[in-house]
């Protein structure tokens, strides 16, 4: 079985994304790039060198809803007569379009996010939705934990691996413990946990970075030789990837660890000395935020530090 990757340009600051084709029967992309006029073009173009068009993909599968990921979805299954789309359900409450911002807004207010600057962030919510078009229910099915999908030369097998997004998927072949692991491993960055409410109870946040390390381990059980990331190149070491986002994850816990005073902080304020440099720029504000949150409700679901709430407000204590 092929697995072609096509390097699609984005808006944002990770820079290009990899959307993989596999010309077998039926003709799938997995992830198909943002919703931008270079981006449509780019993956035309890499289609066509591989002597395909839009209207010969049979079917999408989606590594998680994050706009520079699935935002052409729509644009390819209406030129292609209705390609079957697949993508986890628990990102459904994310996707194509349908951010969920109250219920963001809910999470972040409650880790000591000012109004004003949830107010700010409005802005970024609403240009980076423009990067992708809404899919109505009944326009795509789920993906499912531990089952295959079949190629006429072979199978890749769904693994859920949670943690980047709540509804990451990767996909394995096992013939060669080939994996394609969206954004879930990245050559030159550590993935970040973005902030989400948790699926199945929204008013609660979704434990990140717990099970991100519990999805990490488990791509490791399939001890592969090649991963190919959402960004950048294929990882040929992934062994050497596992032992750096782990030390990169004990340093930063042993930070924020630091940052929790006797007297109480909140997220926003742990976010904001971890990163003093990022708060000029709304995307890195809100990537910060996401860390800070995650590294704590790690620390506290470990019992290292105490969470009290307090006018609504998260504070954390040694
Ligand atoms: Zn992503
Ligand atoms: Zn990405």
């Amino acid at each position: 079985m092929k697995i072609i990757p096509l390097s699609i340009p984005t808006p944002f600051y990770v820079g290009d994304v990899n959307v993989y084709l596999i010309p077998h029967d039926p003709v799938t992309l997995i992830d198909v790039g943002p919703k931008t006029k270079a981006a449509e073009t780019a993956l035309r173009e890499g289609l066509g060198r591989h002597g395909f068009k839009f209207s010969d993909i049979e079917r999408i599968v989606l590594t998680h809803s994050h706009e520079d990921h699935c935002g052409l979805t729509k644009r390819i299954r209406d030129e292609a007569l209705n390609a079957d789309v697949f993508i986890h359900e628990w990102e459904t409450g994310h996707l194509f379009g349908r951010l969920a911002k109250d219920e963001h807004r809910a999470l972040l207010l409650r880790s000591g996010v000012p109004d004003k600057v949830f107010d700010d962030m409005q802005t970024l919510y609403e240009e980076i939705s423009l990067l992708t078009d809404s899919l109505a229910e009944g326009e795509y099915s789920s993906l499912v934990d531990d089952t295959e999908l079949e190629f006429d030369v072979g199978a890749l097998r769904v693994i859920h691996t949670p943690g980047h997004t709540p509804g990451s998927c990767s996909f394995v072949r096992e013939a060669d413990r080939t994996l394609i692991c969206g954004d879930c491993v990245l050559k030159r960055i550590t993935p970040n946990p973005i902030v989400s409410p948790d699926p199945i109870d929204p008013t609660r946040r979704y434990p990140s970075l717990s099970e991100y390390l519990v999805s990490l381990a488990r791509i490791r059980s399939f001890a592969p030789t090649l991963v190919h990331g959402g960004h950048g190149e294929a990882v040929t070491d992934f062994e050497e990837i596992f032992q750096r986002y782990l030390r990169a994850i004990n340093d930063r816990q042993s930070r924020v660890l630091s940052l929790v005073t006797p007297g109480g902080v909140t997220a926003f304020e742990v976010a904001q000395r971890l990163f003093p440099d990022s708060f000029g720029h709304e995307v890195h504000r809100f990537l910060a935020i996401s860390e800070a949150i995650a590294h704590l409700d790690l620390a506290s679901a470990e019992r290292k530090i105490e969470v009290e709430v307090s006018a609504g407000v998260e504070v954390y204590k040694r």
